[in-house]
C-alpha cells in the first residue's frame, strides 16, 4: 500500500485551581511537556512514532510517513520538558524516581487519516482516565509553576537562569515530615502523608528556590548539610548564612509569585511587629528566618520614600504584610514631593546579587556556606553591584529593620 504524510495534532492544557487563591480558576495550556505518539496498522499493537513538545500555547503536531493503511492511534504525555531542564516525577518505592506517562488519548475506531487531530484535552478533576487522576492534576499544575518561572529567569538574561536540570518530586512521604529541596539529586521533595499535603505552590517554589541558589552558589563546604535541613530544625536564631538561605528562599517565592501569577506583592513589615516578634536589632533580624524574608521584601518594595515604619511601642498598622509570619505591615502614606526613583530594585536585581563577578569587590558567587553570610554582608553587595541602590539608601533600609530606631525613609531625602 502507498504512503502517506501522516499528521497527529492536539492541545494539551490544565484547569488551574491552585495557582491563585482568589477563585479566578481557568484553563492554562501545558506548554513545553513531552508528547508521545503511538500508532497500531495490527489491533493495538502500538508504535511509537516519536516524541514532539507543546508549544507555548500547548499544541503539539507530529508529521510522519507511513501507509495508508487505517490505523489506532494512542497519545500519552510525560511533564518533561525539551531540554530535561525540569522534570515533574513520582518517587518510588525503595528509592528513586520515575517521570511518568499519561495517556490523554486513544481512538476507538481505526482512522485513515492522514489527518488525526485529538482535539483538547485537559487535566481537570472531572475528566476521565490519567487526565483526571487528582495526582496527575496536581504534577500539572507543578509543571506549569515551575516551567513559567524558569522561562521567566531563562528570558531575563544575565546569568539568573537555572543551570542545570531539576525535578519536583511528589507525592514524596518524607520521614521528616517536612519537604526539602536536595541539591545532589537537585531534587526538591514534596511531602504528603495520610494527614499532610504540601503539594501547593508556596511549598514547590520555597523547595525550588533551595534548588536555584544551590545553582548559584559557590566554595561552600557545607551545603549538603544545608540542603537536608527541613524548616523545622530551624531556630529562632541561627548562624546568619543559615537564615539567609531559608530566608530568601521564602523571599524568592513570595516575590516570583507576585511578578509571574499575578498575587499581591508582600508589605514590609512596621517596626512595632519585628519588636513583637522579637526582632530587636538588626543582629537578631538577621539571623532570623522570617527577618530576612522581611528585609528582602523591603529591599524590592517601591517606592519605599512614600512608607511610615512606625515605632516598636505603636502599632501604626493591623494590616497583615501577606508573608510568612504573623507581621504587620508599613503603612503608605502620600509620597514626599520630588521622590527619588531609587532604590529601585527588581526581583530579578536581587537574584543577579547572587552571582559572581558582578562588582571587582565580589569575584565569587554567593557563598552560603560562609557563615556570616547574611544580611548585611548580602546588602554590601547589592549597594556594590546594583546601580539603583547605593551605600546611603543601605543604610537608610537597615534602619527600616532596626526596631529601636524611629526614622522614616522621608528623613534621609
Ligand atoms: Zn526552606
Amino acid at each position: 500500500m502507498s504512503d502517506q504524510t501522516w499528521e497527529i495534532t492536539g492541545k494539551i492544557q490544565f484547569f488551574d485551581t491552585m495557582t491563585r487563591n482568589d477563585g479566578k480558576n481557568m484553563n492554562k495550556p501545558l506548554a513545553g511537556i513531552t508528547v508521545e505518539i503511538h500508532g497500531a496498522n495490527v489491533g493495538r499493537l502500538y508504535d511509537s512514532w516519536g516524541k514532539v513538545y507543546t508549544d507555548s500555547e500547548g499544541n503539539f503536531s507530529l508529521k510522519k510517513v507511513k501507509s495508508k493503511s487505517k490505523r489506532h492511534f494512542k497519545v500519552r504525555v510525560r511533564f518533561e520538558d525539551r531540554e530535561k531542564m525540569l522534570s515533574i516525577n513520582t518517587p518510588l518505592l525503595g528509592g528513586g524516581l520515575t517521570s511518568d506517562w499519561y495517556q490523554v488519548f486513544e481512538t476507538n475506531d481505526t482512522t485513515d487519516g492522514p489527518k488525526v487531530n485529538i482535539g483538547t484535552k485537559t487535566f481537570s478533576e472531572h475528566a476521565a482516565g490519567d487526565l483526571g487522576k487528582d495526582d496527575n492534576v496536581k504534577r500539572a499544575h507543578m509543571f506549569y509553576w515551575v516551567k513559567t518561572g524558569m522561562d521567566a529567569l531563562k528570558s531575563h538574561g544575565g546569568g539568573i537562569e537555572f543551570t542545570n536540570p531539576i525535578n519536583v518530586a511528589y507525592p514524596a512521604n518524607v520521614i521528616s515530615g517536612q519537604s526539602y529541596a536536595n541539591g545532589v539529586t537537585r531534587t526538591a521533595y514534596i511531602h504528603r502523608n495520610a494527614t499532610t499535603d504540601h503539594g501547593n505552590v508556596d511549598t514547590v517554589w520555597h523547595e525550588v528556590m533551595h534548588l536555584w541558589n544551590y545553582q548559584h552558589n559557590t566554595g561552600t563546604s557545607n551545603w549538603i548539610q544545608a540542603a537536608m535541613s527541613g524548616k523545622d530544625t530551624h531556630e529562632f536564631q541561627e548562624k546568619a548564612a543559615t537564615a539567609f538561605h531559608e530566608g530568601s528562599s521564602e523571599w524568592g517565592k513570595d516575590a516570583l509569585m507576585s511578578e509571574l501569577f499575578g498575587r499581591k506583592a508582600v508589605l514590609p513589615a512596621n517596626r512595632f511587629s519585628l519588636a513583637q516578634n522579637g526582632l530587636n536589632s538588626f543582629e537578631t533580624l538577621e539571623r532570623n528566618d522570617d527577618g530576612v524574608t522581611h528585609a528582602l521584601h523591603l529591599l524590592i518594595t517601591q517606592p519605599v520614600w512614600a512608607y511610615k515604619f512606625g515605632t516598636s511601642t505603636e502599632e501604626i498598622s493591623s494590616v497583615s504584610t501577606g508573608g510568612h509570619g504573623n507581621f504587620t505591615a508599613a503603612v503608605q502614606g502620600t509620597q514626599p514631593p520630588n521622590m527619588p526613583s531609587r532604590p529601585n530594585v527588581t526581583m530579578f536585581d536581587v537574584l543577579k546579587v547572587f552571582l559572581g563577578g558582578q562588582h571587582p569587590n565580589w569575584p565569587t558567587a554567593w557563598q552560603v556556606g560562609t557563615m556570616d553570610n547574611g544580611l548585611n554582608v548580602f546588602f554590601k553587595r547589592a549597594a556594590d553591584i546594583l546601580p539603583n541602590f547605593n551605600d546611603t539608601e543601605r543604610v537608610m533600609l537597615i534602619e527600616m529593620l532596626t526596631s529601636g530606631q524611629t526614622t522614616e525613609p522621608r528623613d534621609f531625602l
